[in-house]
């Protein structure tokens, strides 16, 4: 009987992560300080350690993963890669359909990928104590399971809208060790200000992002982590598409299309870039990557490509992105983990280059396409891979009138069991579509901060 899951022994768990910078054509820009200058390691030190901001900064194409991380990673890696056979054939596509699973790790999505790594260097660096945000909460639990793996204090913000959404998710992080305060809070300054600004603010990843900052600038005990975007994060990513090339390999086929969701792009990134250096180097041209994110969110598809700020109060570096502004308050959407205002610059700048497509989607085709692979396949996606899900399914139906047999492989990014309220409001019918906020994006663009 033909095998719909090509699993790896631990052995092939890769021994280094791949760094797209290594083959883009077009570098993404520096970032910059508030002097309008490249920002030094030295002014990052302040809430990363140096291990970490030297793999940020790094233009070399492998770079090793190191054996304590590798071992926790075998607690769950190699993920598998499955033929979603019978999605393929509730579609009737003459497509191949496959997927990553990353939703086996201890939190329950790809997250713990870049956790794990982070806590590790930060432990090495003599940190004790991590702060960070959370979105869908997804984050917060792998960085709470990866700071109690190598003997870390975490605090984590959790935007409002999720902290009162997510319940269980808040139980995960508290098991594994960490504190949880919903964003905004009276912890911080950037808390405060929007409190007194909107009492009722549902909080944003920009703004959560803004309090795990403020508070690891204050304290020389602290560092601050952050679960997407930076190059370091994405880089961590790899080892998705990196195991995937290997079960390829094995499986006799390769991808034609490869999707995933977009929220920071840590885990799009991740699937892609390995894929991409064959793209870049020309050895397959043909191949399409496509970043899905939700049409009331849409940094790729409707922001601007300008410098901006990472999080809401600007305390982070400008980096030169697809962006809504960092003061975009997105609507409370069910997928939290694609609440984010901006994308990552290495995603940004090969988007600009053309290496990648993008593509925005509403909540509800998302959903439906959700309950379709729950239906098909067994496993119930988190909100955020129904994204991924609903642009595979598109392309298979193409496939299906145009008659191409294409290989498409989707990122699985996580499970959605704590995410069982959010389908309930779906099969109530409570769920809306939200329009694109166009008035709410063109306000915070405004806000653009000046450069050169
Ligand atoms: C966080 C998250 C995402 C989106 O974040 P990226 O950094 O863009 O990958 C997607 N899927 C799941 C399950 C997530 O938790």
């Amino acid at each position: 009987m033909e095998s719909l899951r090509i699993n790896l022994e631990a052995s092939d768990i890769p021994t280094h992560w791949y760094n797209v910078v290594a083959d883009m054509p077009n570098p993404p820009p520096p970032p910059l300080g508030a002097d309008g200058k490249p920002v030094t390691l030295e002014q990052m030190s302040a809430i990363f350690p140096v291990n970490i901001l030297e793999q940020e900064m790094s233009s070399e194409r492998w770079i090793p993963i190191p054996e304590p991380v590798r071992e926790i990673y075998r607690l769950w890696r190699p993920s598998p890669l499955c033929r979603a056979k019978r999605l393929e054939e509730a579609l009737g596509t003459p497509a191949r359909i496959y997927y990553k699973y990353e939703g086996i790790s201890p939190a329950g999505s790809h997250k713990p990928n870049s956790a794990v790594p982070q806590a590790y260097y930060n432990r090495e660096a003599g940190i004790r104590r991590l702060t960070t945000e959370t979105g869908a909460g997804q984050w917060g639990s792998s960085i709470a399971f990866a700071g109690q793996m190598f003997g870390i204090d975490v605090r984590i913000y959790m935007v409002k809208v999720s902290y009162d959404q997510k319940p269980f998710r808040r139980s995960m992080m508290k098991t594994w060790g960490a504190e949880v305060f919903a964003s905004p809070s009276q912890l911080t300054q950037s808390g405060r200000d929007e409190l007194a600004r909107n009492p009722d603010s549902q909080g944003s990843l920009g703004l959560a992002i803004s309090e795990a900052v403020e508070e690891a600038a204050g304290r020389a005990d602290t560092n601050y982590s952050l679960g997407s975007v930076l190059n370091h994060v994405i880089l961590h990513q790899s080892i998705i598409g990196l195991e995937a090339k290997k079960q390829f390999e094995r499986a006799g086929d390769w991808p034609d299309i490869i999707v995933g969701p977009c929220g920071g792009g840590s885990s799009f990134g991740g699937i892609a870039f390995p894929f991409i250096a064959d793209k870049a180097c020309g050895k397959t041209p043909d191949l399409r990557l496509i970043a899905v994110e939700p049409s009331s969110c849409p940094s790729l598809t409707r922001g601007a490509y300008a410098y901006d700020y990472g999080d809401l109060s600007g305390f982070t570096p400008l980096m030169k992105m697809y962006t809504l502004g960092h003061d975009f308050m997105p609507p409370g959407i069910h997928a939290g983990g694609l609440r984010y205002h901006g994308a990552s610059q290495l995603v940004s700048q090969l988007y600009r280059d053309g290496l990648i497509e993008a593509r925005a989607l509403p909540q509800l085709a998302t959903f439906e396409a959700g309950v379709m692979f729950a239906r098909a396949e067994g496993i119930i996606p988190a909100p955020e891979s129904n994204h991924a899900i609903r642009g595979a399914i598109d392309e298979a139906l193409r496939c299906k009138e145009t008659g191409e047999a294409k290989t498409i492989f989707f990122n699985l990014t996580g499970h959605g069991h704590f995410d069982m309220a959010s389908y309930d409001r779906y099969f109530a019918g409570q769920l809306e579509d939200y329009e694109y906020p166009a008035e709410a994006v063109a306000a915070s663009l405004a806000h653009l901060p000046k450069v050169g």
